[in-house]
Parts: structure tokens; C-alpha cells; sequence
């Protein structure tokens, strides 16, 4: 099969190319290189450099290849942003994926696979979310892939193009042959923050957050292996020959932020020096994946599942690419503190409506 993978040259975007690759499939990236790297991809990987807000570039990718589905990874991703920029993250994700679906109405593509979030269930009472559970998104990201999830399901009635929502829980760890790994820039992520702290590159990671309704106070998340998340969507490719289908790809096991700092402490044998920060806003208390429908119907299970040992394959990859894919300026002071990304950001509604004060 030949495969169309936007955002393909991403964190998980890179780990599903591999995925799709090694089952003996051709794919093409399309992708912008925001946040994604040329590095991520074998070298015979043909990258369009290209923005999804540029329809008529996508639109001349698709004339000139026939695709027999499009994976759609290409997106803002970042859920506390989305509390800065709501209007961006609504803009850049539902829009640019209101174009992609259009164009492969136009083009007679069957089948698409779409990077969903668990972020659209907001904070569930229901520990673990199965996959019919109330969608509810506590962010405009987790909003923002909803809606494309809505155009989904009116581009089949509408349109026949068939479907695979899944819905991500957190991804973590590299491809176990070390041929991809996890690069943000800046670095977001608990798990790729705690291996810098440990290997002394960051002073300090905050853990942001001591009061949730959690047993020790701090986040509790499911995190999935990304080789695993990938092999989830060759197989969700198998069930949308003549129906859409929507599942939660996570372990059905979830972990506080304090015991994954245990897990890269064990694992990579050092001291991590971490501190109490306030809470991030958005970040839900608990996200634990129900996953029932898609083992049922695919049979898919996790290989990677115990959390050590995804930490292991994020760690021997970091050991092995200190400075991530190619040294940017940014890096090269890996103590550098992350930065807020968006140029775009407006002040928040509360600020920005406050009615000037009486004289
Ligand atoms: N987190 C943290 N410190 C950090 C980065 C993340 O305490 O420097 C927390 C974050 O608030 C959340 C959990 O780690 O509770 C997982 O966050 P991450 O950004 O890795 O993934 P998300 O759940 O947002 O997709």
C-alpha cells in the first residue's frame, strides 16, 4: 500500500513511518518541519515540505500520487498552549484537517487514520475511560481534535471516507532499534525531562501540581509505548476497508508524575532534582485508557508495556543522541528553561475584558 503521512517527520508521526515501513508499505511525509525533524526519517523517505494552510500544495501531492490513505498527524499539540492561544490551536488543527479531509473527498481516498487525544474526555469520574465515554475536553487542543473527529464522521455518511480516530494516551519511550526517538524544542514532556535531569543537562524538574484528588497528589497518566501506538494503527488500518472505528490506545495502567520520577531514577541510576510547582493549566487529574474495543476487534496488545522499560528505550536513545537530532542553537545550553512557544498568544479573556475602571 501507498501511504500519505502528514506530520510524518513528528515524535509519533516518525515511529508510525517506521511502523508502516517495516510491513513492507511505500509512504510519502508531508510535513512543515515546525516540529519535526528531516533526521527522523530513513533517508529513502520521500519529505514534501509543505504547511497544511497551503491546500493547493496538497491538493498538486495528491494529482500527482495515488494514496490508498492518508495518516493525519500534522498538528498543535501542546495542551497548555492551547490554554494561551485557543484560537491558534482551533485555527491551525481544525482548519488545516477541514482542508486535508476535503481534498481526500475530492481525491477518492477511502480510508484515513487520525491522531486523536484522550484530551477530549476532560476529567472523566470514570477511571479507566472506555471508548464510548462522554466526550467532554477540558482544553481547546483536546477541543480541536474533537471537531476533526466530527468532520470525520460526516465525511463517511456523507462522503464514504472511512475512519480511524485513535485516541492517544500519553506517548513515551523510542523505537526499541534506536532508530527514532523523542526531540521537542522546547521539551514539554515529563518523561524526556526527567532523563535530562538525571543526566544533569536540566538543573531541576518542577513537577507541576500537588493537590490533585490522586493518591500522591500529582498527575497520574497512562503512558504507551510509541512502537506500540504505531503498530495500533497499522492495525486500525485493517478495520476501516468498510467502516469507521474509533478506540483509546493506552495501557489501562497509570502512573503519577512522582513514580515516573522513581521509574528514571531506577533506570538511569541517578538522583533526580525535582521541586513542587504550581499546576499546569488544562492538564486533567487522571487519564487512564480503557482500550477493550480496539484489543477486542484487532487483537493488538502492547509489547512495551511496563513503564521502566519505556524509560529505558527514551534513555538509551537520549544516551545515544545527546543533543536530539542535530545541535540547534537553542540547544546547545540544554539548561535553558523552556519556553513559552507562542508569538501568536493573546492575553486571556478575563484580562483582556476587564472594563476600564471607573473615574
Ligand atoms: N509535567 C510536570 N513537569 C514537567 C512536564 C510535565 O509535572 O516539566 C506533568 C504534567 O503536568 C502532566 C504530566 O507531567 O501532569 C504529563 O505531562 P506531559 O506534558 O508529559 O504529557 P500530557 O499529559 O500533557 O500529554
Amino acid at each position: 500500500m501507498h501511504y500519505l503521512v502528514t506530520g510524518g517527520a513528528g515524535f509519533v508521526g516518525s515511529h508510525v513511518v517506521l511502523a508502516l515501513r517495516d510491513a513492507g508499505h511505500s509512504v510519502v511525509v508531508f510535513d512543515n518541519l515546525s516540529t519535526g525533524h528531516r533526521a527522523a526519517l530513513p533517508p529513502d523517505v520521500p519529505l514534501i515540505v509543505g504547511d497544511l494552510s497551503d491546500p493547493a500544495r496538497l491538493n498538486t501531492v495528491m494529482e500527482y500520487e495515488r494514496f490508498d490513505a492518508v495518516l493525519h498527524f500534522a498538528a498543535l499539540s501542546l495542551v497548555a498552549d492551547s490554554m494561551r492561544a485557543p484560537f491558534t490551536y482551533l485555527r491551525h488543527n481544525y482548519l488545516n484537517s477541514l482542508h486535508l479531509v476535503e481534498l481526500c473527498v475530492r481525491h477518492s481516498i477511502r480510508r484515513f487514520v487520525f491522531s486523536s487525544t484522550a484530551a477530549l474526555f476532560g476529567t472523566p469520574e470514570q477511571q479507566p475511560i472506555m471508548e464510548d465515554a462522554t466526550v467532554n475536553p477540558g482544553s481547546p487542543y483536546g477541543e480541536s481534535k474533537f471537531l476533526i473527529e466530527r468532520v470525520l464522521h460526516w465525511a463517511e455518511k456523507i462522503h464514504g471516507l472511512h475512519s480511524a480516530c485513535l485516541r492517544y494516551f500519553n506517548a513515551a519511550g523510542s523505537d526499541p532499534s534506536g532508530r527514532a526517538g523523542e526531540d521537542h524544542r522546547p521539551e514539554t514532556h515529563l518523561i524526556p525531562l526527567a532523563i535530562d535531569t538525571a543526566l544533569g543537562r536540566r538543573p531541576r524538574l518542577s513537577i507541576f501540581g500537588s493537590d490533585y484528588p490522586t493518591p500522591d497528589g500529582t498527575c497520574v497518566r497512562d503512558y504507551i509505548h510509541v512502537t506500540d501506538l504505531a503498530r495500533a494503527h497499522l492495525a486500525a488500518l485493517e478495520q476501516i476497508g468498510t467502516r469507521s472505528v474509533t478506540y483509546n490506545v493506552g495501557n489501562t495502567t497509570g502512573f503519577s508524575n512522582l513514580e515516573v520520577v522513581r521509574s528514571v531514577e531506577r533506570v538511569t541510576g541517578r538522583r533526580i532534582d525535582w521541586c513542587g510547582a504550581d499546576r499546569r493549566p488544562g492538564d486533567p487529574a487522571i487519564l487512564i485508557a480503557g482500550s477493550e474495543r480496539l484489543r477486542r476487534e484487532t487483537g493488538w496488545t502492547p509489547h512495551i508495556a511496563a513503564l521502566d522499560d519505556i524509560v529505558e528505550t527514551a534513555y538509551r536513545w537520549r544516551l545515544a543522541h545527546p543533543d536530539g537530532y542535530a545541535p540547534l542553537p537553542a540547544m546547545q545550553d540544554a539548561r535553558v528553561e523552556s519556553r513559552p512557544v507562542p508569538a501568536f498568544s493573546v492575553p486571556p479573556v478575563a484580562t483582556a475584558m476587564h472594563p476600564p475602571a471607573p473615574s
